[in-house]
């Protein structure tokens, strides 16, 4: 985000030149400086055997199914964030985390930390903020996120990581043909 303003005293910012940064919006008063930083963020597979826990939140895709994500909040570590929001958002304790990689969407803010994770307990109690929440397949999870590249990527690292070897998982990737 690129502040114009101070959040602390409402002051318009100046600009100041900080050595790596280059020109940094700067509130003279505060003497703080405002950085444009992303907005870090996790997005998780949480895997059961052969199925994958898929949502529905058609505020962010309106005809696909997702993965759990949610933000790391201030003072909190991304592994935290990890269970704290499969465990929020689905009802389900997970265990075992596996990092994937980062990702990036040009033109938004979001750093996308994106993890695999094993499934330890729980029946899926889905919070309000979800519409739909519950095991699918991991055969069938490519077709039915047609919308969510991130995620689709995140999916994909997963079959190479419980060694899939079958065609059927991949018969909805039309990334691949391109
Ligand atoms: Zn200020």
């Amino acid at each position: 985000m690129k502040y114009k303003f101070c959040p602390l005293c409402g002051r318009e910012l100046v600009m100041r030149n900080s050595w790596d940064e280059g020109e940094v919006p700067y509130c003279p008063v505060d003497d703080k400086m405002y950085f444009d930083l992303p907005k870090p963020c996790v997005v998780v597979a949480v895997v059961r055997d052969s199925q994958i826990l898929l949502m529905k939140q058609s505020y962010i895709f309106k005809d696909s199914k997702v993965l759990v994500s949610g933000y790391v909040t201030t003072g909190e570590d991304v592994e935290s964030t990890v269970i704290r929001e499969v465990k929020e958002e689905t009802g389900i304790t997970v265990d075992n985390l596996k990092y994937l990689g980062s990702d990036v969407v040009l033109g938004t803010e979001l750093l996308m930390l994106t993890f695999m994770a094993d499934y330890v307990e729980g029946e899926i109690t889905k919070s309000d903020e979800v519409e739909w929440v519950d095991w699918s397949n991991i055969e069938d999870a490519l077709c039915q996120m047609q919308e969510d590249h991130v995620g689709k990527k995140v999916v994909k690292k997963v079959l190479k990581e419980i060694n899939y070897t079958g065609k059927k998982a991949y018969m909805c990737d039309i990334d691949d043909l391109k």
